[in-house]
Order: C-alpha cells, then structure tokens, then sequence
C-alpha cells in the first residue's frame, strides 16, 4: 500500500482513476516518476487550459517572486493587483462593452459563487436561488453557517430556498424556459420570485451538455421580465474554452454576474473572481472577505496570460479551428462504433462523448490511460467522457489523442465481460 492509500483520506478521487505518481509535466503532457508521458486531456478539471508550465507564464511568476514581490497581502493595494486591473479592463472588458466590477473572493470557484449568491440575495432581498439540472457550481457548506458575527450573516438567508428547473433539453423537453416561468409565475407552484439564476453555459460536470444560444436568450429575457439577476457560472466553460474568452459571449446575453476561477490565473495557481453590474454593488466593505482574495502570484499569471493570449483575437481563432478539428476526429469515431459513442457534443475545445453507459466510459477512460493518454469522466452515470485539451495545443498531439481514443473505444469494446462487464 503507497503512502497515499494509508495516509491520504478515502475522499481523494481523480488519483484512483489515474493511478500512477506524476513528477513533471509541461505543454500538454504531463509525466510519471518513470517517465512515462501522458496527454492531458483533463487539463486539471479546465485549470489548465494554456498547458503546464508555459514559459511566458513561468517567466513573469519566477521574475515577481525573485523581485521579492509581495505574496500574501489580503486585499492591500498591489502594483501586481493594479496591472491585473488596468490589463483585464483593456483587454477584456472594454474591447467587449462590459461593465463590470471586479471583486476577488477566496481562491476557489466556490467562493465566487458564494459571493454571488450572497450579493443577489442582499440586492433583491429575495432569497430564493434557481439553479437547473445537472448543474455543478461546488461543494462548500456551512462555513457562513457557524460564523457569529451579524456583519458576516446579514447578506445570507441562510436558507435552503433552491429550486432546481430542467436545463436546456433535458429529458427531450421543448421549451424548459416556458416551464420555469410558469414555475416563477403561479402563486400555486411552491417556487417564489427567486432572487438570481445561476446557469453554466455549458455544464462540464453535468457531461458537457449545450444551452443553445436561443435559450440563453429567453432565459436572459425571463430574469429580466422578473427582477432576477442571471448569474453565469463561467469558472469551466470561461477563459477561452469555448474559443471566445467567455462563453456566453456568442449568446449576446450580458449578465448581472459572472463567475471566473479555474484557468484564470492561466498557470495553475488558484485564483477567482466575481464580477458583477456596478449598480449591484453595495456591499459593505469587508462583508464576504476571505485570507487569501486575489494572492499575487497568481495575479501576476493572469495577467500575463492575458498579454500573452488576449491581446487580440487571433488565439481565440485557433482555438475555434482546433475545436472544429477535434469535433470532426470525434464524429468519425463515433460514426465507427454506431450505438456505443452514441453522441459528441460540445462547442469550442469542450467536447464531450456519450458513451452506452457508465461502465464503457470508465472502461475507455483506463484503456486510454493505458496507452497514454488521460480523459475524465462526467456526467449521468459518468457515462460522458470529456475532452479538455490544452487551447494552445498542437495539432499533432491533438491527432495522436483521437488516434489513441479510436483504439481504446475498440479494446475496451473487445476486452469483453472481464473489463467492461457489457
Ligand atoms: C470547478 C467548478 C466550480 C467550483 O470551483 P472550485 O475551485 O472547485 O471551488 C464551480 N462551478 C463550475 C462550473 C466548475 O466547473
């Protein structure tokens, strides 16, 4: 048994699918102790959508941290914090015609969901939250719940009051949006006027499923209609993933908030953020605070990421011709194995491959392992395996992953009841 079986607690996960120790990795390949290298198409859950370890990124951090710059600061004023502010707003808000203001919560994804959901219920003074099948926005509880002091709780219900309403499409439904206005609407549904909607673009937990631009749309319109705020939870689809720097960007929806963490930092350190319509602002000056809100290195990978990728449009358009790419490879797989990659979905560099059932994905999933190349798992029975690779990947390698998934949908197909118990 390793140290991390007896030592390392029972909820560790994506170790067990992946069982091998990592030492190094760089690009879109990560290595084992044994030099073994793997194409990361997990891309740590969306965290890494530059690749590991890029120069550029690494350059500006090592150069911040031997200038002896400052680390750990709370929220004091920073030049690193200034140069992240004055480049996010030139490079990504104002190309866009965003207004928006900029707050920086925890480190974590969930914290900028926290903070969002805690500002819509302060705004509104409603404290009903719609959130929508499938939907993964993460997993903390309680910490607000046992903290005393009234200048913490006074922007929480602390209430339960979630409905959650059936995403675009789900189980084959028309028009999802007329059910949940006339969820919102009758006085006989049990779902009040929620104070916000919070809805991935794409649900990448959920199994990479798609909102079509149209039902984003009415869904903008319904929040509207109704004096909810709309929340979009951009912590996995953001960032470039789906060849825009956000993902609802083709919708031409503005939402009140926005969610960002995961790859924002660009190089792997976490960082997150909130950004929300300045009217909406009126929080009291430390009311969600959090120690580590905005930690400079990471701020200082940010915005190096964005002068090396953002500064214009043309990343984004590898991004969108890498995706087309990646889509077709995946088509034609499917397209061989009729009834057992039932369906590829996706859009930019998120892609996802239903599988029959849960037991063949997994099953791909360690065969693909095996031959080196590294895809999760998500959705209904896990049953969807997903494709994240790196946006600056080369073509080659994206070749070399089809070529490695084609083979494993085959032998995990052939290896019969001992693997895949079909
Ligand atoms: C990962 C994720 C989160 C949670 O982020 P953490 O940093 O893990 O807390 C929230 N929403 C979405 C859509 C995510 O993919």
């Amino acid at each position: 048994m390793s140290i991390f079986e007896e030592l390392e607690s029972e909820v560790r996960a994506y170790s067990r699918s992946f069982p091998v120790v990592f030492e190094t990795a760089s690009g879109a390949f990560l290595r084992d102790e044994g030099g073994r290298e793997y194409l990361d198409f997990l891309c740590g859950a969306g965290s890494m959508n530059y690749g590991h370890n890029h120069p550029v990124l690494r350059q500006a951090l090592t150069d911040y941290l031997n200038g002896d710059g400052i680390v750990q600061g709370l929220d004091l004023r920073s030049s690193a914090r200034r140069d992240f502010l004055e480049t996010f707003h030139e490079l990504i808000l104002r190309p866009r015609e965003l207004e928006y203001r900029l707050q920086f919560p925890g480190p974590t994804g969930a914290n900028a969901v926290e903070a969002a959901l805690k500002l819509a219920r302060k705004v509104t003074g409603r404290s009903g939250i719609v959130a929508f099948t499938g939907a993964f926005h993460g997993v903390t509880a309680g910490a607000l719940e046992v903290t005393a002091h009234n200048h913490y709780r006074q922007s929480s219900t602390l209430t339960n009051d979630i409905a959650f309403f059936p995403y675009d499409g789900f189980a084959g439904m028309d028009d999802t949006i007329a059910f949940a206005e006339r969820m919102i609407e009758d006085a006989t549904s049990g779902v009040g006027l929620p104070a916000a909607v919070i809805v991935e673009t794409i649900q990448g937990e959920g199994g990479v499923v798609v909102a079509s631009d149209r039902w984003l749309q009415d869904l903008e319109r319904l929040c509207r209609r109704h004096g909810c705020l709309l929340i979009v939870d951009d912590i996995q689809a953001g960032c470039g993933r789906t060849g825009a720097f956000f993902s609802f960007e083709q919708s031409g929806i503005t939402p009140d908030m926005v969610t960002l963490a995961k790859s924002l930092s660009g190089y792997g350190l976490p960082l997150s953020l909130l950004l929300l319509r300045p009217e909406l602002d009126v929080w009291e000056a430390g009311e969600h605070n959090g120690t580590f809100r905005a930690n400079n290195p990471a701020i200082v990978t940010a915005t190096a990421t964005l002068k090396e990728f953002w500064e214009n449009d043309s990343f984004a358009r590898t991004v969108l011709e890498k995706g087309a790419r990646l889509r077709d490879g995946l088509l034609q797989i499917r397209k061989e194995f009729p009834g057992q990659i039932v369906l590829i979905r996706g859009r930019g560099l998120f892609f996802g491959a239903v599988c029959a059932d849960g037991l063949l994905a997994r099953s791909i999933s360690a065969t693909a392992f095996e031959r080196g190349l590294i895809v999760e798992t998500s959705g209904r029975d896990g049953s969807v395996i997903k494709f994240l690779p790196p946006l600056n990947i080369d073509v080659s390698e994206l070749d070399r992953a089809l070529a490695i998934f084609q083979e494993s949908v085959a032998v995990a197909l052939q290896s019969g009841p001992g693997l895949t118990k079909r």
